[in-house]
């Protein structure tokens, strides 16, 4: 008879109630490889003049006078948060600032209610647009643990301070410049319905920030399109004639066995997860529908296409394995494309951070692998772009929790605040500035494939 003591396996590590604990190892390995590149890395900044310095002086001034507003701002849209699409009182509580400074605010343009549109200046024939971007929408239990709030004051700072320059000297702001407040980010895209109503027309770049635990001049955002897959069989008494149904759970059973072995021969930037959301009421009942819901993730449009044909004959082989029928429906809302990064952005908005103390990383310094997605994607496919992030906690703070919405508030908040709308006045008004700079930014978007049809990309 077999002994307990010398064979563990037979009681021992009997499950219990709860899960194990995950080893955060691999963590810790990310950790030390960053920490080492951080002591070598440096991000090669901007070989472009933009902006005359004294200008620089005057924009720091200028956001220097609103930043006490900012951070009250960014406190009162963290005490009263507001899910996508819902984000009417912040949305108002931003259009009455401006208006409050003398400056037209609409709500609710470019098909949603909740954004808001203003603009500055004018310029001369040939001029460029550019629009700054700014979030406020929030997440369901944990508030502002995306930290949108102070998004939404380093935009809305970073165009009250070109606005201030206009005011005293029209030319110091020599173009248009357009601030969108975009709600729904979280969970949905709310830029490509603004983009498909015309919120990008005429714009020649546009640029955001988000607050994260790293101060990163970009890091990698992956693609999202979404899947749901029914499959349809056959009830039958799962006793008495079985061979007369066709098991719907199978196929998605099989499915979801399929993805985690596919996982294997992907990228490792690829992500696919799954959840069985029906799958049979009875165990006497051989169930006649099943549906999973997907994530489907990578990090180039190219690739989230490849990645999407390949999940798609994953649930083609489930269902004819069962002998079910299938229906695909793919983005339900429209997907979120990855973020393509214009370094002559980049370039001027690092050189901006060191003017304030900061020194943003290069792409690469923390892991891809920890790469989450944003509606800004779509953004950057349509416009020359960028969405660098800012420190704002430790960086072991993961975005979409307390800890997170703890930190959207604190002092790092309320200096990345500041420091974020400097960065993005100046990286705007650098543009506007430096017609060699503004060519480079042209150029290098059309070098990296131009502008594609992001509604019909995945047609
Ligand atoms: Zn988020
Ligand atoms: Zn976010």
């Amino acid at each position: 008879m077999a002994d307990a003591a010398t064979h563990p396996s037979s009681t021992a590590a009997a499950p219990t109630a709860e899960p194990t604990l995950p080893s955060d190892a691999y963590l810790r390995e990310l950790d030390q490889a960053r920490e080492a590149a951080m002591r070598t890395t440096r991000h090669p900044g901007s070989e472009h003049q933009g902006a005359p310095t004294a200008l620089h002086d005057q924009l720091e001034s200028a956001v220097a006078e609103d930043a006490e507003e900012m951070v009250a701002l960014m406190h009162d849209l963290a005490a009263h948060p507001e899910v996508a699409f819902e984000e009417r009182r912040s949305a108002r509580a931003l259009a009455d600032f401006l208006i409050a400074h003398g400056i037209d605010a609409q709500v609710g343009v470019h098909g949603l209610e909740t954004s808001v549109r203003a603009e500055i200046g004018a310029g001369a024939d040939g001029a460029p647009t550019l629009a700054i971007l700014a979030e406020y929408d929030a997440l369901p239990v944990v508030g502002h643990g995306c930290g949108h709030n102070v998004i939404a004051v380093m935009g809305l700072g970073a165009f009250l301070a070109l606005a201030r320059l206009a005011a005293e000297d029209p030319a110091a702001v020599p173009g248009r410049v357009v601030f969108l407040g975009t709600p729904a980010e979280e969970g949905h895209t709310g830029k490509e319905f603004m983009a498909r109503e015309g919120a990008l027309e005429d714009i020649d770049a546009a640029v955001m920030a988000h607050p994260y635990g790293y101060d990163l001049a970009d890091q990698a955002w992956l693609g999202r399109r979404t899947l749901t897959v029914e499959f349809h069989g056959r009830t039958a008494h799962a006793s008495a004639q079985p061979f007369m149904g066709r098991n719907a759970l199978d196929a998605a059973s099989l499915m979801y066995q399929g993805i985690g072995l596919m996982r294997q021969q992907t990228p490792p930037s690829d992500r696919v997860h799954a959840v069985i959301r029906e799958g049979g009421d009875r165990a006497s009942v051989i169930p006649d529908l099943a549906r999973l819901d997907l994530y489907v993730r990578s990090l180039a449009p190219s690739t989230l296409r490849d990645l999407s044909a390949r999940v798609e004959e994953v649930a083609r082989g489930a269902a004819m394995m069962a002998g079910c029928g299938l229906t695909l429906t793919w983005d339900e809302h429209p997907p979120s494309l990855p973020v393509r990064t214009n370094e002559a952005l980049t370039g001027r908005w690092v050189q901006a951070q060191r003017r304030r103390g900061r020194d943003p990383l290069p792409r690469g310094v923390v892991s891809e692998t920890l790469a989450a997605s944003t509606d800004f994607g779509n953004v950057s496919y349509r416009v020359p772009g960028m969405h660098p992030v800012i420190r704002i906690a430790p960086a072991e703070t993961a975005l979409h929790t307390r800890e997170f919405a703890a930190a959207a508030v604190s002092p790092e908040a309320a200096s990345a605040a500041a420091d974020g709308a400097y960065g993005l006045a100046a990286t705007v008004l650098d543009v506007l500035h430096d017609p060699a700079l503004a060519a480079a930014v042209a150029e290098e978007f059309a070098q990296a494939g131009g502008a594609i049809d992001v509604p019909r990309f995945f047609d």
